[in-house]
């Protein structure tokens, strides 16, 4: 059986005899680029290649990107626990062409890898094509001897890709695994496509045009070719699991968690134990990129990760901070493929050590708290914005937190009241600073943070958003 550090060399390997550079993962936090809060894809680090902007000593390129999906455009955060394959943090393999190969080889590498080296069996796959890429479609058909029923045309968004409103575009292809009948889920296209039966687990992106202006599409002269694959899912099909928590990577991780708290990950306590290894992952790896948890941007997306996993640490009954004594069974199995880990682990230790102290000292009177508001409330209703506020003012939980802890009931939080709750305090908070006789200052002070927007500003919102810590 491979282990998932085994799975992630054999495919840099693999694009490796095929004359692509092996290029290390970039950090989470993508350089030179404000408008995305994480690195979320494989081509992220590679954007100015595509376009032309920068040219590198190498035209065709293979990577295992860091990649966190828990906030701006893509935000798994939601799902973690509850889906079978989705992570906060999770690793990209991918393969790159910068106007070298096309469609044609980009699928024959592929498929060579996935049967010849992955053993897949071709009886279990399907793929998808965008509607009209007969071009796709007849290479799958050809190449991986596909009949027609294993090749499925969809015409939505999700087979075709765009960097934003302009620049490189075009369809995708996406591969599937049918994990068996047994499980709930319909085939890609189809109303019930969201089980777990069919498993996308490969994303080949054909860029072929140039979005010039609002439609109006160009042909690129040299088309490229972006690849992402799940690390952990395609894991979790090699390991013959159904889902990726059971891979070896999370079995140990989870294992961990169990040894630490004494509560065995089965019954209702299992997406807890889930949840905790997931944002283990990624609040380690936010803090070894410099990352830090704060009541702004991304150091408060890295926050609310950490909380939340706190908050299934207090379910599974610690007594003591628990996040910073699993960094070790972290480090222990992927220090290795990610020395940036090894050089962190005592800062990571002292960051989730320090935020689970400060959080605990509230986070019991908080939950006693949403108890008391939340126990008459039934399925279908909302807990009331004020009490989320208070929540989140005084005792510091997320929204999302309180959101996720009621979850389970299928009691929502009246998010509108939340927002207003909070829009008046921000509107106190000017009222009485401008009571100091400072106005002059005043305008700058919050004319900076405005234009600064959710950046790392840590002012007057960073106190009370602590309330008493
Ligand atoms: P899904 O539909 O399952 O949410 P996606 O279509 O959003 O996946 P892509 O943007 O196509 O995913 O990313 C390429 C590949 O990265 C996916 O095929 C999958 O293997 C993997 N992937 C995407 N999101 C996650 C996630 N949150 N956790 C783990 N793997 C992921
Ligand atoms: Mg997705
Ligand atoms: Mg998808
Ligand atoms: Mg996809």
């Amino acid at each position: 059986m491979s282990g998932v550090n085994e799975i992630r060399s054999a495919f840099l390997e693999h694009f490796a005899r095929h004359g692509h550079a092996k290029v290390d993962s970039a950090p989470l936090v993508p350089r030179n680029d404000p408008t995305l809060m994480f690195t979320n894809a494989g081509m992220v680090p590679f954007k100015n290649v595509f376009t032309g902007a920068e040219k590198r000593d190498y035209v065709r390129a293979t990577s295992s990107q860091k990649c966190v999906r828990a906030g701006g455009k893509h935000n798994d955060l939601d799902n973690v626990g509850y889906t079978a394959r989705h992570h906060t943090f999770f690793e990209m393999l991918g393969n790159f062409s910068f106007g070298d190969y096309f469609k044609e080889q980009a699928i024959a590498l592929a498929w060579e890898l996935i049967i010849k080296e992955f053993g897949l069996k071709k009886d279990r796959l399907l793929v998808t094509v965008y509607h009209d890429d007969d071009e796709a479609y007849g290479l799958w058909k050809r190449i991986a001897g596909f009949s027609d029923d294993r090749i499925i045309r969809i015409a939505t968004s999700d087979n075709f890709w765009s960097m934003g409103d302009t620049g490189p575009c075009g369809p995708c292809s996406e591969i599937f695994y049918d994990q068996g009948e047994g499980l709930a889920g319909g085939p890609p296209g189809s109303p019930d496509e969201d089980g777990d039966r069919f498993l996308e687990f490969w994303n080949l992106v054909f860029m072929q045009y140039e979005q010039v202006a609002p439609g109006q599409r160009v042909p690129l002269p040299r088309p490229s070719i972006d690849t992402g694959m799940g690390l952990e899912r395609i894991a979790a099909l090699m390991q013959g699991v159904h889902s990726n928590f059971e891979i070896d990577l999370f079995r140990a991780l989870i294992r961990a968690v169990a040894d630490a708290t004494g509560v065995e990950p089965d019954g209702a306590m299992r997406a807890s134990h889930r949840i905790i290894a997931d944002h283990l992952r990624a609040s380690a790896f936010l803090v070894a990129d410099g990352v830090l948890p704060s009541n702004e941007g991304r150091g408060y997306v890295l926050r609310r990760i950490m909380r939340r996993a706190m908050r299934h640490a207090q379910l599974l009954g610690a007594r003591d901070p628990l996040m910073w004594r699993l960094v070790s069974a972290l480090v222990r199995e992927m220090g290795a493929a990610y020395p940036e880990l090894v050089r962190a682990q005592s800062l990571i230790e002292e960051t989730l050590k320090l935020e689970e102290t400060r959080f605990r000292i509230t986070l019991a009177r908080g939950l006693t708290i949403l108890d008391e508001e939340a126990r008459d409330l039934t399925s279908g209703q909302n807990l009331s914005g004020e009490v989320a506020f208070k929540l989140y003012d005084t005792y510091g939980f997320p929204l999302d937190l309180t959101q996720e802890a009621l979850r389970a009931r299928k009691i929502g939080v009246d998010k509108a009241a939340f927002d207003a709750a909070m829009a008046r305090q921000k509107a106190e908070a000017r009222k009485s600073w401008s009571g100091s006789g400072e106005a002059a200052t005043e305008t700058v002070w919050f004319g900076v943070k405005d234009r600064v927007g959710a950046t790392d500003f840590l002012g007057y919102e960073t106190e009370r958003a602590e309330g008493v810590v």
